[in-house]
């Protein structure tokens, strides 16, 4: 951790006032690290509503397991997970997916000793696994303090006032690693807790007037000034 006292201070005040908002999220949902790991895939770009349908055809059908997507023909996986939309693509990325657990027999705890930065390459190198669902994989899955960064994320503190320097996937996973404590515990809540108040208040449309978070924000997104916290403008 490299980043500045106050807004170390600050990261920590939003988390405890969200936490204190909505209590523990429990996250990830998921039975199985498998089944975390095909919810990571399918969430993108789809409602999480959706992402349940189909992960239930594929525990209904008995599919939801490394092997059992290996084994199956592309068409009928993508029936499965339609629901969750780009079903061929994600049929694809699924495979992809197994192929890779295939490497290390389907056995999670082959890659327990792999060091996190290793860890996120080889999952970046799988077909369909960008940033995003990479750290979630490796935060919720691996239990590695590994920062999730989304457009919850980005929207919730752009409104905030706080951004980093660059405003790419890297400057905004900086600005909450270089500034906050590596628990996993504290960033797999803060993730959750940030989503949760994507989705219910600071939406779009954000419900300023219910919002914990108010006393620290404008509560106005067209108004909010964003704060430079240093490094190359
Ligand atoms: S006050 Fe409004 S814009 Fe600010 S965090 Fe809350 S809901 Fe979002």
């Amino acid at each position: 951790m490299t980043g500045k006292p106050e807004l170390r201070r600050e990261l920590i005040g939003i988390h405890n006032k969200l936490l204190a908002c909505y209590g523990v999220q429990h996250w990830w949902p998921g039975e199985t690290p498998f089944e975390i790991m095909v919810g990571a895939i399918l969430t993108q770009s789809a409602a999480w509503g959706n992402v349940e349908k189909a992960i239930t055809n594929l525990k209904s059908a008995g599919k939801l397991s490394p092997s059992a997507i290996r084994d199956m023909p592309m068409v009928d996986l993508a029936k499965m997970v339609y629901p969750s939309g780009y079903y061929n693509a994600k049929a694809r990325k699924l495979k992809a997916l197994a192929e890779w657990l295939g490497k290390y027999k389907d056995d999670l705890s082959r890659l327990d000793r792999s060091p996190t930065v290793d860890l996120r390459q080889e999952l970046l190198e799988i077909y369909g696994v960008g940033p995003e669902t990479s750290d979630a994989i490796l935060l919720y899955v691996f239990k590695r303090p590994v920062f999730v960064i989304d457009a919850y994320t980005r929207r919730l503190f752009r409104r905030l006032g706080v951004e980093p320097p660059v405003d790419n996937y890297d400057g905004w996973q900086a600005l909450f690693m270089d500034n906050l404590p590596h628990e996993f515990e504290l960033f797999a809540e803060y993730h959750a807790l940030i989503v949760k108040h994507g989705k219910d208040i600071c939406r779009k449309s954000p419900q300023c007037t219910e919002c914990c978070l108010s006393n620290e924000c404008s509560g106005k997104p067209s108004a909010t000034k964003p704060v430079h916290l240093g490094g190359p403008t």
